[in-house]
């Protein structure tokens, strides 16, 4: 073994004791909603694509015709050889459905934020930061150099305690999920909002998970707490519920200027593949034009949730597609997870350190293209586990 195996190997075994190993799932497409898994047709639960578009037809020829047009790849970073007006009609589109001046396109949401928190922030700042935010959040911040506090998850107060002598920081910058990815509940935007404004201190939310799912147009969990305009750092990803892959900044006009020429993601990083840009256009046009898919899937998802505590698992109250099951020790999560896939369901199981220890979980996902006997199949599934 070289060196560097030998090193490795006993850290891969530790993770196999502590059943917190981890292998990546090699999927086959099916129909809809559904996938194969090891040859065995299963419904997928678990995926990211609230509303259905990442296989929808005129949403996949978008992607198509955009590869002919325009090619492959996009050749270059945007501020060299690979702005392509596509691109920049997207970020005008996202911007008009964010209510903002101006949208940044990134390769990936996790690349928007490791680009545009350290833009934001540096040595001498505060960076208050939501116990439970994202990874890349996270990594975002670690990123800054600034001094990092991290609040109790969704505790406003204990965020405003923290800032008791912001004052004597340069720049002040709070950072939450909007809608937080393993729990499935909400920030309180609007008491941080409040104190964000009351304390010069600038609000940036990550809204990977409420982009085209909440609010009455799909703008977001800001729109769905009535506080539209009132959130300048909108960040979100295009590889939910918009199907495609890219992340963004949506926020004034200054602001966009300013991270095109500060964000390092930005700047060093390829732009996004033409298809993909395309896909998320098509996309934003569903979001726009057939607000039916966001019923569905509220409907459905409150359904679910029902369902799920009426069988006695223990299942958080929230207004979103993610629906956590909580079953507390990582060993009971995976045998649930492969309990539900020998029946055909595809649920995946959530371990520290992705949660804290103890509250390992199945992350139910809903997906407007479920059909009602979908949903009969994944409960009947639950209920044999009970
Ligand atoms: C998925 C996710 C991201 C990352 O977005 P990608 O486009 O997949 O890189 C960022 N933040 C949150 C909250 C997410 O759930």
């Amino acid at each position: 073994m070289s060196s560097l195996d030998e090193a490795l190997a006993p850290e891969l075994e530790r993770l196999q004791v502590g059943t917190l190993y981890r292998h990546v799932r090699r999927l086959e497409p099916a129909d809809g909603p559904r996938a194969v898994l090891d040859g065995r047709s299963v419904l997928i639960f678990g995926s990211n694509d609230y509303l259905g578009l990442a296989r929808e037809p005129r949403v996949v020829d978008a992607a198509r015709k955009a590869a002919a047009e325009w090619g492959s790849g996009a050749t270059g970073s945007r501020l060299t050889t690979g702005c392509f007006g596509l691109h920049a009609d997207l970020e005008q589109e996202i911007a008009a459905l964010k209510g903002t001046e101006d949208a940044l396109l990134f390769g990936s949401g996790y690349l928007a934020a490791v680009g545009t928190i350290p833009a934001l922030a540096g040595k001498g700042d505060l960076i208050l930061s939501d116990a439970l935010n994202h990874a890349c959040l996270i990594d975002g911040c670690r990123l800054s150099r600034a001094e990092v506090r991290v609040y109790r998850h969704g505790d406003a107060a204990h965020a405003r305690e923290l800032l008791a002598d912001g004052a004597s920081f340069r720049r002040r910058l709070l950072v939450t999920d909007g809608v937080f990815s393993m729990d499935g509940d909400l920030a309180p935007l609007e008491a941080l909002q409040e104190f964000c404004e009351e304390t010069d201190t600038w609000l940036m939310v990550d809204d990977a998970h409420g982009t085209g799912v909440l609010g009455a147009t799909g703008a977001g969990t800001a729109e769905h707490l009535g506080l539209s305009g009132q959130v300048p750092i909108q960040m979100g990803t295009l590889s939910k519920a918009l199907g495609a892959e890219g992340g963004f900044i949506a926020g004034s006009r200054v602001l966009i200027d300013y991270l095109r020429n500060r964000a390092r993601s930005f700047i060093f990083s390829t732009a996004p593949v033409p298809a993909t840009v395309a896909a998320a256009r098509a996309a934003l046009r569903f979001v726009r034009e057939e607000p039916e898919r966001h019923t569905r899937l509220r409907e459905i998802s409150q359904r679910m949730r029902q369902s799920l505590r009426e069988l006695g698992f223990q299942v958080p109250s929230g207004d979103t597609p993610i629906v956590p099951v909580i079953v507390g020790e990582a060993s009971r999560a995976l045998r649930l997870a492969e309990g539900l896939e020998e029946r055909g369901v595809w649920v995946p199981a959530i371990r520290p350190p992705t949660v804290p220890e103890g509250t390992a979980r199945l992350r139910v996902s809903l997906n407007a293209s479920h059909t009602d006997a979908d949903l009969e199949r994944a409960l009947a599934a639950f209920h044999a586990l009970r």
